[in-house]
């Protein structure tokens, strides 16, 4: 997922296809000044080996760019372990293209005027969710998580909620966000606006509504 805030773009994991999606939409690598991943799931980092193989070797992205890259400590294990797989086939060249990655957890992170909050949500054992706020606006993403107290505090009043929503109520599953979920989110966190993303591909089978 692609944020564009304050001239600055932020792109929100690396699923399978995201390198083909950010092209299609006119939008390179060298333009991104933040990766903001939430978990080691396949789902969310499918194309994180092509993400770093074309900052090593696609000759059309300009150089001397910086990115400020946040994960969770399991994704930064992953990809130490690409880097001593691959080696400098795919080690980030740090003087054309600074990759400088922060390991999150509960954190809090300034990057010029845009401010990054993660906290710790129930899904994997270092998921987060993140909150981006840039002079009074705020985005929250939920990456995959049950709903919980902490995810409630983050949301609270931000102007654009980015849920998942992966199994209809009644085929609820541990660790992911049902309608049910969404309901109370609104009641409880009041978000001005909300898109719910991460929906299964299997959701019709059960015959639920996705209407909330
Ligand atoms: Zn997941
Ligand atoms: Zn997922």
């Amino acid at each position: 997922m692609l944020l564009l805030l304050s001239g600055k773009k932020i792109l929100i994991d690396l699923g399978s296809g995201t390198l083909y999606r950010l092209s299609k939409i006119g939008y390179k690598i060298d333009q991104i000044n933040i990766l903001a991943i939430t978990h080691n799931h396949p789902d969310h980092l499918g194309d994180f080996l092509a993400f770093l193989h074309s900052i090593k070797w696609d000759p059309s992205l300009k150089k001397e760019k910086e990115i400020a890259a946040f994960m969770p400590n399991s994704v930064y294990q992953y990809y130490k372990s690409i880097i001593k797989f691959y080696g400098d086939s795919i080690k980030p060249d740090q003087k054309d293209f600074s990759f400088n990655i922060e390991k999150v957890s509960n954190s809090i992170y300034e990057i010029e005027d845009i401010i990054v909050k993660t906290i710790l949500v129930e899904h994997t054992k270092d998921s987060v969710a993140y909150r981006f706020e840039y002079k009074g606006k705020s985005i929250v993403y939920t990456g995959d998580t049950s709903l919980n107290l902490s995810l409630i505090e983050l949301t609270k009043k931000c102007d654009l909620l980015i849920s998942e929503c992966s199994y209809p109520t009644n085929r609820k599953q541990e660790g992911h966000i049902c309608p049910e979920d969404i309901k109370i989110l609104i009641e409880k966190a009041r978000p001005k606006k909300i898109i719910i993303t991460h929906v299964n591909p299997n959701w019709s089978e059960g015959g639920e509504s996705l209407k909330i």
